[in-house]
């Protein structure tokens, strides 16, 4: 048991889009804090660096955490914060460990480092260690390393990492404007908001023993650490936005339920064992634990991700598939007229579609014919479809059969009809009613046929293979 309660953060910087390694992040965070009641996720905005942030970037970390799950509705949430907003604390703090000698003044440039050393990617030489220079203009403030070492990083993921005091330079903590660095407007922030546990990207490690050397200058204790293994793609690259599909919002455009999503998320680098893996983030959230975090990279398989978000689908009830279904429907992002969608035939649709699609936006595929004036031929399943000897035959002898009143017009009736129309040609169901599927829907693959041919009408339907069948004359 802790002595206090766990307060755990997340701090992005509003630079982009929203990344779906930032959302694990957030989730694992969430997950410690709610498994307390006294426990606490920080929202800590890092806009610091004013040139790359926009406003856009930080409403857009809201809405993608508010679609997560995760927002100020519920207590155990702080913030948001803005580390803009602590900027006098961190010029204090910085002021205060030069005062206390454990920063000093540098005016080296860059290039008199560098041709200070052989070696160009080794790090400052503490040229200036000992100068005693005061503050003043070109002069940046950069922290004393102690002698001695090493620091050791306790990370619950890792275990024990250990940087020796020689491969730690001694850093920049302020420009020579006086602006704070990373490393230290990030700590003296979690230092202010009591900040417990900091789960954060592996990317960050490297910056921990400074950290940590900075937390214990300003005489606290540091945080429990634990960094998060990277996401890879199948070819076990690091997730880049300019290669990869990292954006959270476009999982959220393409129809991925925020649940599923949730579910998949918290798998990257975490199990909650016994070979489960769909399971809601109700069971899950009390099974966390950071120490259970694989160390090894996380494979992001979008493949498994629609396979867990079509099960998703499958288990909602029909009406809140039919919510859910909504934004896509929308008569602005709709292919088909406002006029031509009919709310009854949708909701009659709906189910079959519901147990097929992995993704809600595939929902008008499967649906557009119903609503459009005429169909949109997909011209791979069109000339596949409409073979020589069989597209015209078939169509034909549909029309024909469809028009007979003595027809029921219901899906077993349809089905029975055109198996005996393709019987007649020599044909299985599967290639007879190819032609007409692609006719009707103008593609190859779609929800099942009759109960599609049902709903679309005798009249439609007919006028349809009248279409394709001009069509194909032309
Ligand atoms: N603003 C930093 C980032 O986005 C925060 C790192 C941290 O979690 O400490 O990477």
């Amino acid at each position: 048991m802790t002595e206090h309660p766990i307060r755990t953060r997340f701090a992005p910087s509003p630079t982009g889009m929203f990344h779906v390694g930032s959302a694990r992040s957030a989730l694992f965070n969430w997950a410690l804090a709610r498994q307390q009641d006294e426990g606490r996720f920080v929202l800590r905005i890092e806009d610091t660096d004013a040139a790359r942030n926009k406003p856009e970037w930080t409403e857009g970390i809201v809405q993608a955490l508010a679609w997560l799950g995760i927002g100020d509705s519920d207590p155990h949430f702080e913030g948001p914060y803005f580390q803009s907003s602590y900027a006098g604390k961190h010029r204090e703090t910085a002021e205060r460990l030069y005062k206390e000698g454990r920063a000093y003044y540098c005016d080296c440039t860059r290039e008199q480092v560098q041709e200070r050393r052989d070696n160009p990617n080794l790090g400052y030489d503490g040229f200036c260690r000992d100068r005693g220079l005061e503050p003043g203009p070109g002069r940046a403030l950069r922290f004393r390393v102690p002698e001695g070492g090493p620091t050791v990083v306790e990370d619950a993921i890792r275990g024990r990492v250990e940087f020796d005091h020689t491969s730690i330079e001694d850093f920049v903590i302020a420009r020579a404007d006086g602006s704070p660095l990373f490393a230290l407007a990030n700590v003296v922030d979690d230092v202010e908001m009591g900040i417990t546990q900091v789960v954060r990207g592996e990317e960050h490690l490297s910056n921990t023993p400074k950290q940590q050397l900075l937390w214990q200058a300003l005489g606290h204790t540091p945080p429990g650490w634990a960094h998060l293994p990277v996401i890879v793609n199948e070819k076990r690259q690091k997730l880049s936005k300019r290669r990869d599909k990292v954006a959270l919002e476009a999982y959220q455009q393409e129809g991925f339920l925020p649940e599923a999503m949730v579910n998949y998320l918290m798998l990257l680098g975490w199990s909650p064992g016994e070979d489960r893996e769909i399971m809601p983030w109700s069971q899950m959230e009390p099974l966390f634990a950071v120490s259970d975090v694989n160390s090894s990279s996380a494979f992001f398989d979008e493949k498994k991700l629609r396979a867990f978000n079509g099960e998703y689908i499958r288990a909602l009830a029909t009406e809140e598939f039919i919510d859910r279904c909504r934004p896509w429907l929308d008569p602005e992002v709709a292919p088909w007229p406002e006029e031509g969608y009919d709310e009854d035939a949708f909701r009659a649709i709906a189910p079959l579609a519901q147990s097929r699609v992995a993704v809600l936006s595939e929902i008008v595929a499967n649906v557009d014919f119903l609503f459009l004036d005429e169909p949109v031929f997909d011209e791979q399943s069109w000339t596949k479809a409409m073979k020589p000897g069989v597209g015209a035959e078939m169509l034909s002898a549909a029309l024909e059969r469809f028009a007979d009143p003595g027809l029921a017009w219901e899906a077993e009736a349809l089905k029975t009809a055109l198996e005996e129309v393709g019987q007649s040609h020599g044909l299985k169901l599967g290639k007879a009613q190819a032609p007409v599927r692609v006719a009707v829907t103008g593609r190859s693959v779609g929800l099942p046929l009759f109960e599609s041919l049902e709903l679309l009408g005798r009249g439609r339907t007919r006028q349809r293979i009248d279409a394709a069948l001009a069509r194909l004359n032309a």
